[in-house]
């Protein structure tokens, strides 16, 4: 089963055009400076058979593509998340982003991974690192790469790896958390954290 901490029908944050996110539950990498926050604690996920979150996906007729983030979508049981990807792919016309704190090298050389990686389009990769972290769009620090691992996006290349303009978008959900979306910089999470929690109100970055 594949384990999700968050779902999101529709983002414009986190990718080109409108996107559906899926945040995969848990990474044991524990880099310094992680922003992906509680995706990475012990916290309430839920799970899914492929086929279940391809019949999710597929509701969304007016989208662009989908977003795998995390967590560590590369720490879900790959069969699965191959077939998930598979069906995807099979049944719309759908773009795929995949973040993680994985470098591209070392993911094409792990048998499991190598077919989750010919579903993919964009492949975002790299751990998150604070002092590298210049506002780049879509990604947290500068040694993430885009591999454009399809033709789709590829002649975008120049203007992905140079944009600056990065957007958050938040939510409030009914219980009262701050659902935020995106990739906002440490500083920002710090500030925003300590005044909120002033104010009794929980945040979610994801
Ligand atoms: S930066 Fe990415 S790989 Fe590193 S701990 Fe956070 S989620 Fe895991």
């Amino acid at each position: 089963m594949l384990r999700v901490a968050r779902k999101k029908d529709f983002c414009n944050v986190l990718g080109p055009g409108t996107r559906s996110v899926i945040w995969f539950h848990g990474c044991t990498r524990q880099c310094p400076g992680c922003i992906a926050g509680t995706m990475n604690e012990i916290t309430e996920y839920e799970t899914f058979h492929p086929e279940q979150l391809a019949n999710w996906v597929k509701c969304h007729n007016t989208i662009e593509g989908i977003t795998l983030s995390g967590g560590e979508p590369f720490q879900q049981p790959l069969n699965e998340l191959t077939t998930f990807l598979m069906l995807v792919k099979q049944n719309t016309n759908l773009s795929v982003l995949c973040y993680t704190g994985y470098c591209y090298e070392e993911l094409n050389k792990k048998e499991s991974a190598i077919p989750v990686l010919q579903f993919i389009d964009v492949l975002i990769d790299g751990e998150y690192r604070q002092n590298e972290d210049f506002g780049q769009r879509w990604r947290g620090s500068e040694n993430q790469q885009f591999h454009f691992l399809t033709k789709q996006y590829k002649n975008q290349k120049n203007e992905w790896n140079t944009a600056v303009e990065r957007q958050i978008e938040i939510e409030l959900d009914i219980n009262g958390n701050l659902l935020i979306s995106g990739v906002p910089s440490k500083d920002f999470i710090n500030k925003l954290t300590t005044e909120l929690q002033k104010r009794e109100v929980n945040v979610d970055f994801s």
